[in-house]
C-alpha cells in the first residue's frame, strides 16, 4: 500500500512532535558520562517530553503486547544494536557508545529519532563508526527526494557503511511515520545485490509530504544480530560494536526533505 501524503495542517504537527523528541534526546545527549544509569537518562527524556504537553510513543508500545517497553527512551550501549530497556543498575562507562532512541507523541503525530555518542574517551574504531553511521543516515536523507524509490535510499546507505568496511543489518528497517510509529513504506537499509532499478520488492516511490524514518544499523562485524531474553534488547551476533542514527523526514516538492526531528 502506497504511503499517504500528510496534509501541509498535519505537517506542522508532525515537525512539533519531531521537534519535542529532539529535545529529549539533546537532553539525554547532555546527561551523557561515565557513573550516569540508563534510568536516568530515560527520566530526562521523560521530563522533556511531559513539559511540552507530548507523551512518550514508546512507553507501554507496541499495544496489547504481552511485554509491552517499559521506558521512554530505548538505551543500547556497545554492542547493543536497538531497543535497550533503561535500567538503574546499568551505568555507562568511560569509553562505552551508546544509542538513545527516542519518540513523542503530540497531538497525535509521531517524531521518531536516535543519535549514538561517546561516553568520555572512546577508541578510534568506535570514533570512526560513530561517524559513518551519521554519515550514513546524511547520505539516506539526501536521497528521500520526490521521484526516488526508497531503494535510493537503501542502495547509497549501504553502499557508503560497506565501502567502509562495515556491514549494514538487514533484521530492521526504517519505517512510516505518522498517527502511529509504524505506517507504510518499510525504508531498508540494505538492497540486494543484482536487483534492477524497479518498483516492487518494497521499493516505494516517494511523493511530496509523505512522512517516514530513515534509521542506518552498523556493525564493525557481521550483520547479523539475535533478540535477548529480555524480549527487547537486540545485540549484534558476533558482539561486534554497532550504531544507529536516525531522523524523521518529510518528502518536499523539490529539493531535499525537511528534517522534522530537527532541533
Ligand atoms: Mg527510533
Ligand atoms: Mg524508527
Amino acid at each position: 500500500m502506497a504511503p499517504i501524503p500528510k496534509t501541509p495542517e498535519e505537517l506542522i504537527l508532525m515537525r512539533e512532535a519531531g521537534r519535542i523528541t529532539a529535545l529529549a534526546l539533546d537532553a539525554m545527549r547532555q546527561a551523557v558520562r561515565p557513573g550516569i544509569s540508563t534510568a536516568a537518562l530515560d527520566k530526562f527524556a521523560a521530563e522533556v517530553i511531559h513539559q511540552h504537553g507530548a507523551t512518550p510513543a514508546f512507553l507501554n508500545y507496541p499495544p496489547g503486547s504481552p511485554h509491552p517497553f517499559p521506558a521512554t527512551a530505548t538505551i543500547s550501549i556497545n554492542d547493543e544494536l536497538v531497543h535497550g530497556i533503561p535500567r538503574a543498575d546499568r551505568i555507562l562507562q568511560e569509553g562505552d557508545i551508546v544509542s538513545l532512541d527516542c519518540g513523542a507523541v503530540y497531538q497525535g503525530y509521531v517524531g521518531d529519532s536516535a543519535i549514538t555518542v561517546p561516553v568520555g574517551a572512546i577508541s578510534p574504531e568506535a570514533q570512526r563508526l560513530l561517524e559513518v553511521t551519521e554519515r550514513a543516515l546524511w547520505i539516506g536523507i539526501d536521497k528521500a527526494r520526490a521521484g526516488h524509490l526508497t531503494s535510493d535510499i537503501a542502495r547509497a546507505v549501504q553502499a557508503l557503511v560497506e565501502g567502509e568496511g562495515y556491514s549494514v543489518v538487514r533484521e530492521y528497517t526504517g519505517h512510516g511515520v505518522g498517527r502511529s510509529m509504524h505506517e507504510e513504506p518499510q525504508v531498508p537499509n540494505w538492497w540486494p545485490s543484482g536487483r534492477p532499478r524497479m518498483r516492487g520488492w518494497n521499493s516505494v516511490r516517494l511523493v511530496p509530504g509523505i512522512t517516514f524514518a530513515i534509521e542506518p544499523m552498523v556493525n564493525v562485524g557481521r550483520p547479523e544480530t539475535r533478540l535477548l531474553d529480555d524480549h527487547w534488547t537486540v545485540v549484534t551476533r558476533d558482539g561486534s560494536l554497532c550504531a544507529h542514527f536516525e531522523h524523521t523526514i518529510a518528502v518536499t516538492p523539490e529539493g531535499p526533505p525537511l528534517i522534522l526531528t530537527a532541533l
